[in-house]
Parts: C-alpha cells; structure tokens; sequence
C-alpha cells in the first residue's frame, strides 16, 4: 500500500516544514510597515511615513523589485516619460521636501489647459484668476530622483530593499489556526522572511499584493497605445499651455516641458501607434501638426448645428466666448524618444484586507487623458499618512482595520466619480456619430461657460 506511506510521509515533512516556518518566523525581523513597490508612489509613501513626527520611531522597509536608480546628473534631453502634477501631489511633495528638489532640477509650470474637439468648433479653457500656475510637467526621472533624494537624507528611518521581491505574502487570519502569528508573513525572493503589522501594496498595475490577498479587480484593456515623444517646437514661445485635442481615434496632447521642447502623449489603435512609431522623423512630425490643426473629421452639418445651439446658450447666457489659441508647430522629434504603452482601466474592489492597503496604480489605473494617474496615487499617500499618523498618536496599532477603511472610504469617495468620469470622456469622444459629437459639443460649450461648473470642476481635478 504505497499511498497511504507517501502520504505519512508527506504529511511529516508538512509538519516539520511547518515546524521550520514557525521557527523561523518567530526570528525573522518585524516590521511596524513594509511597503512592497518603490514606483513614484510607493517611494513618495516611504518619504511621506519617515517624515512625520508620529510615526518617528516606526520600523519601516521600502522593497522594491528594480535597481536602485542612480541620478548624478539631469541629462540634456527631456525624458519621454513626463507627468501632469497637479497643485496638490505638489503640496504632499513638498510636506517632505522633495519639491524643492524637483524645483532645483527642472519642471515646466502651465498657466492654461485647452481642449477641443476635432470633429466640431467646440473648445474648453481651463485657467485660475491671476495666471495662477495650473499644473506641471515634470519628467517621471525628475520626481524618482527627488523622492530617492529624500529618501537617503532619512536612511536612519527607512530601510530600503532595491531588487528585493516578495514570493509569498501569508496573512494573520489563515496562520492564527496553525501558528499563532498576528502578523503579515513575506518571505522574500532570496529566502529571508519578514513579518510586519502593516503591508502596503504600491506594486503596480499587475500588483502581487493584491491578488495574494485574494483582492478582485474589475478591468478593462481600451485597446489603445499611448505614444509617448519628446518634440521640438518650430520657434520658441512662453509654452505655458498645455493642449489636448480630442481626436475620433484618441485624445493628443502637448505638454510643456520648456520654450522650445513639448512632450507628446497620443493615445491611439494599437495598429497605429505602430506606424508612428515606425515612420520616419519628418513623416511623423507631419503626423503631429496634422492631428492638433487639420479639420479634416469636421462637417457641414455638425458645424452649422453646432454654431446655432452655442449662439442659442451664449445668448442665455451671455458670458463671453472662450479665446481659441492655436498650438505651437511642431518642428521635429528627439531621437530615440518614441515609445508606445497600453492604456486600461483597473480597480481594486477592495482597497484594504486585514492588516494588508493598496495605494497607487495597485488600487487604480486610468486612462492618461485627464493626466491623473499618479496623482492620485499621491493622494492616497497624504490620506493614508493622515490616519496611520492618527493612529500612532492615540497609540494605536498601525494595522488596524478600522483606520485603513476610513482610509479607504476617503479614497473612493474621491476616486469613483474621477475613474468614473475618465471612462465616460474616454468613450464619448471615441466615435464621430452626428447625434453624439453634437450633444458632446453642446456640454463642452456649456460647461465653458458655466464659472461656477468650471471651477468645480477645477477644484476637483487639481487635489
Ligand atoms: C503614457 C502615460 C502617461 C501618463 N501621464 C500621467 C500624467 O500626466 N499624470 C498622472 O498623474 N499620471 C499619468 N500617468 C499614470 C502614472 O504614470 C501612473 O499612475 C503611475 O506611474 C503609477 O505609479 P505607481 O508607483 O503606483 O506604480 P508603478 O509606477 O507601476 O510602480 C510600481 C513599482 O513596484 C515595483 N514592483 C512590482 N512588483 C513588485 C514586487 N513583487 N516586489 C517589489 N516591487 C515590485 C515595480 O518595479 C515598480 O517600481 C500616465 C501613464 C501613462 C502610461
């Protein structure tokens, strides 16, 4: 009877692997807050926990699955990979200092945001009174190596892990019946373990922490690329607006990054972003200028409906039409600077489990067109230190349920309506049906001259 032997067998060395864990689990480190994934997100949570004085004595690890990136000097070309930060993610920058740093380096302000569409005359502006700065690009490079900055100057607080990944998370619940530990157990790639009251996941869009945690995720792919480039004006200018154009194949846009530079994020099929990838310099750059000035998806019949409803609204409500600007021309492409990234919509049904919170693209991915992505991943960061700074201060344990759902209603509360209202533009502007274009033209044109909805809508966009 072989069977029942093996089984003994295996059942012993269960028991003794077991035996091994319960050993070695009880020696390996403890950690008050292990952070899995040192993207933009998850190192700006390092920067943001180290730095506050509740959590001053907190035993905290960064690990992340990638090299440690080394800045001693900002190179002379822009990167292709820049980010739209709102006012807000500057604000939680510089509670920890790294906005100084990313002032000393380089970043482009933007006083204005215009949008509009190709398939009729309608356009929004978006500015704040007084030539306020709007928002800011700032090359991804620039933000990581302010943010590691930060994170060397607080090496005393923070422990951090460069090409370290976790193979295995076990949670509290599963070993309060075999072991007895109240902890999140890791064990790592190279064999060590670790444990830690409090696991955040800011591993990305395809998180480990998420799906060991057996949290589900509703997601979609748009099939769409973004092409991504770094593009060089025809003659300089102030450059201090940025632009997007709402093509029937996918939203353009041109972002700031000095007088002469923009960057580029067009987002369109698979199939061609292919060819703009593969064409030559000038044909693309002939691609470019055509995409933001040709008016060849406009029609008769949109543009005299059109033009008779907007002079219907404004004469209800008079209060001036938007000045159309024109974007720069584009004069020519930096080498090696294209590139092409799949677009999607992902969202974590739950944010928390026991002990374990999701931050960042781990929790939420959107598509690049309201350029919010990080955003707010760096809101979670300033909402998550709120309440784990909270809890600290009343003395509490920092993987308390109770302080991470709170956490997690405020992040809903905030990001459902944005994701919700990304998808619906995304969608709204992917087709030139007659009936669509101009309902779309008619709510462009009227949130245009609508203050008060503007703002809000500001307001909202900006945190
Ligand atoms: C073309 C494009 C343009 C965009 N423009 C904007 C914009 O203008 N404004 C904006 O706000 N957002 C923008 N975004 C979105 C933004 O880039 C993302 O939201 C943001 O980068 C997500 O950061 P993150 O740190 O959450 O995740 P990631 O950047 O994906 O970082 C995750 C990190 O975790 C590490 N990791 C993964 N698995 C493990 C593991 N098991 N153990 C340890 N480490 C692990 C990875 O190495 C990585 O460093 C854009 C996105 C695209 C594609």
């Amino acid at each position: 009877m072989p069977l029942p032997v093996c089984h003994n067998l295996l059942s012993r060395i269960q028991g003794m692997s077991q035996c091994h864990r319960l050993l070695s689990s009880s020696s390996s480190t403890l950690y008050d807050v292990v952070i899995s994934g040192g993207g933009m997100v998850g190192t700006a949570m390092a920067c943001a926990l180290g730095s506050h004085p509740h959590l001053q004595h907190k035993k905290i690890l960064l690990m992340e699955a990638g090299h440690r990136k080394v800045h001693d000097h900002l190179p002379d070309q822009f990167s292709n990979r820049v980010s739209s930060i709102t006012p807000g993610s500057a604000t939680l920058l510089a509670s920890f200092g790294a906005w100084d740093d990313i002032c000393a380096m380089r970043l482009k302000a933007y006083k204005r945001l215009q949008v509009w569409d190709a398939c009729s005359d309608a356009l929004i502006t978006f500015d704040k009174e007084g030539l306020e700065d709007m928002g800011y690009i700032i090359e991804n490079d620039v933000i990581t190596a302010a943010l590691t900055k930060q994170l060397n100057a607080m090496s005393d607080r923070i422990e951090v892990l460069y090409r370290s990944r976790a193979v295995a998370n076990r949670w509290p619940s599963a070993y309060l019946n075999n072991e007895g530990s109240p902890w999140v157990q890791i064990e790592m790639a190279d064999g060590r373990k670790l444990q830690t009251k409090l696991l955040i996941g800011a591993d990305g869009q395809n998180s480990m922490v998420r799906s060991a945690a057996g949290i589900n995720t509703i997601k979609w792919n748009y099939n769409h690329m973004a092409v991504v480039a770094t593009l060089l004006l025809s003659e300089p200018t102030e450059n201090n607006v940025a632009w997007q154009r709402f093509l029937p194949s996918g939203p353009i846009a041109l972002l700031p990054l000095s007088d002469t530079c923009s960057s580029l994020v067009w987002s369109t099929s698979p199939e061609h972003a292919n060819e703009l990838l593969k064409m030559d310099p000038e044909s693309f750059v002939d691609a470019v200028n055509s995409a933001f000035w040709s008016s060849e998806h406009h029609s008769d019949f949109i543009s005299t409906a059109g033009s008779v409803l907007r002079s219907a609204m404004s004469f209800l409500m008079p209060s001036g039409s938007p000045i159309r600007q024109l974007p720069p021309s584009v004069s020519g492409v930096a080498e090696r600077s294209r590139a092409a990234f799949p677009l999607g919509l992902g969202h974590a049904t739950e944010y928390v489990r026991q002990r374990v919170v999701l931050i960042g693209d781990a929790a939420h991915r959107v598509h690049p067109l309201a350029g919010q992505g990080v955003n707010m991943g760096f809101g979670d960061v300033a909402s998550l230190v709120h309440h784990l700074s909270r809890a600290a201060f009343d003395g509490k344990d920092l993987g308390c349920t109770s302080q991470l759902l709170a956490y997690e209603t405020d992040r809903q509360r905030q990001i459902l309506p944005l994701m919700a209202a990304i998808d619906v533009l995304k969608r709204l502007y992917n087709t030139k049906q007659p009936p669509i274009v101009l309902l779309r033209s008619l709510g462009l044109h009227a949130t245009n001259i609508l203050p008060p909805l503007k703002e809000q809508i500001m307001a909202f966009a900006s945190k």
